[in-house]
């Protein structure tokens, strides 16, 4: 099959790789329509190679027809329509219980300390190969993979993989009050949909910061109040707070995460990183960190006295001080993690009808072949040419 697969910094490419199959008898097959490209790849593409071997098959916001199915699968059938969760989660143990789906039991990887196994990401999260490809295996049939109906085309519920239940999470963790405020840092797919879901479930005011031109017209199109930090610079938190009283904000959504524009210094240390021997690099990466805080300061700055910060962009790392002071002064609640994406799909489904109130019909920015997605990867980055959201359709 064609997979796109990693093979340095900033070189992904499309190769041919052998087909996957059956496993474990719970395994399916599932045969990839739709599949996206998401921020975090980006982490990949940039960051993360100390953690990644050449050929690893990437991509964890899949979709398509089951098209095999293990001995032991009771629910699906092969010709089923599918979304797959990005976190791999059995669906039965303690945690996913709790509906902690990303810290599943089953999956964790223990050899590293981390939650559960993830679609197409590193060895910190098993090293699974990912959707970003013709074919995928899928664990755990009866539990993981959610059937979706065959009336509407794919991007209809093609974001139940990461950007929906990972937006839905950031606004059930920020808890902003009926009618009260949040501000979202970050308007790429996941701070968009943020704050789409907040708007749909009664925020008063919502602010979004970004400064890329087309992001913030996107946000203001659905009434967001956009600040564009390219004009502002340092002083988002003061313009936060003379729109909100004085006060700043009751909630604030980080949805930017390590990556964040405004540490040019970090930035040096990040790419030092990469260009290190594997060990060193991922003793670095683990243990001195490679993150940048810039974002989750001006989130402590903005938020109110009292008020909650719901962290959803990825940190590694734990290098820069955290803010203990102001963050125990402030009295500030502070919640994160990866999306339980499980968790709240029964909730979010409802949403995805006609009436479309959440826009993820027109979501997507670029719709390409896979064979395009090396290409996609760097406008992506680069934040070039509209990009937004891009769905890539293997097959023919
Ligand atoms: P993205 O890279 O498209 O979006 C990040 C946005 O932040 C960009 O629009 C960028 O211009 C903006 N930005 C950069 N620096 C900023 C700053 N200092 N202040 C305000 N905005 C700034 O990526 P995305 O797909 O929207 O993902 C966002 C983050 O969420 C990433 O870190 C990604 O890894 C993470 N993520 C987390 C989960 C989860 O389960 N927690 C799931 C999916 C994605
Ligand atoms: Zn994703
Ligand atoms: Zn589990």
């Amino acid at each position: 099959m064609r997979a796109l697969t990693w093979h340095g910094q900033r070189d992904v490419r499309v190769d041919t790789v052998p087909d996957p199959g059956i496993v474990d008898p719970t395994d399916v097959i599932v045969r990839v329509t739709s599949t996206g490209i998401c921020g975090s790849d980006l982490h990949l593409y940039e960051l993360f190679g100390p953690f990644l071997d050449p050929g690893d098959i990437l991509g964890h916001e899949p979709m398509g027809i089951v098209e095999e199915v293990g001995p032991e699968v009771r629910t699906l059938a092969p010709g089923d329509r599918v979304v797959v969760p990005f976190n791999i989660s059995c669906g039965t143990c303690w945690m996913c219980a709790q509906g902690l789906h990303s810290q599943c039991e089953t999956t964790q990887v223990k050899e590293y300390g981390m939650g559960a196994s993830l679609f197409g990401y590193t060895k910190l999260y098993g090293q699974v190969p990912g959707g970003q490809a013709e074919f995928l295996r899928v664990p755990f049939g009866d539990t993981l993979p959610v059937k979706v109906p065959d009336d509407a085309p794919d991007q209809r519920y093609l974001y139940l993989s990461d950007v929906l239940p990972t937006a839905w999470q950031a606004v059930a963790y920020a808890d902003v009050p009926p009618g009260g405020s949040v501000t979202v840092l970050g308007l790429g797919p996941i701070g968009d949909m943020a704050a789409r879901v907040a708007l749909h479930r009664g925020a008063g005011k919502v602010i979004g910061v970004d400064l890329v031109p087309e992001r913030l017209f996107r946000a203001q199109d659905r009434g967001v109040l956009t600040l564009d930090l390219a004009e502002i610079g340092k002083d988002v938190g003061d313009r936060i707070r003379d729109l909100t009283d004085g006060r700043g904000t009751d909630a604030v959504i980080e949805a930017v995460g390590m990556e964040a524009h405004g540490a040019p210094l970090t930035k040096a240390a990040q790419r030092l990183t990469g260009m290190l021997p594997d060990t060193l690099g991922k003793k670095l990466m683990t243990r001195a960190g490679v993150d940048s805080m810039a974002a989750f300061h001006t989130a402590v700055d903005a938020v109110r006295r009292g008020g909650t910060i719901s962290l959803v962009g990825v940190y590694g790392g734990s290098v820069d001080p955290v803010p203990m002071l102001t963050l125990f002064d402030k009295q500030i609640q502070l919640r994160m993690g990866q999306a339980n994406v499980r968790r709240w799909v029964d909730d979010i489904l409802p949403l995805l009808g006609d009436d479309d109130p959440l826009g993820v019909d027109d979501f997507a920015t670029h719709v390409l072949p896979l064979e395009d997605a090396p290409q996609a990867y760097k406008t992506f980055q680069a934040k070039q040419d509209g990009m937004i959201k891009t769905v890539l359709t293997p097959g023919p």
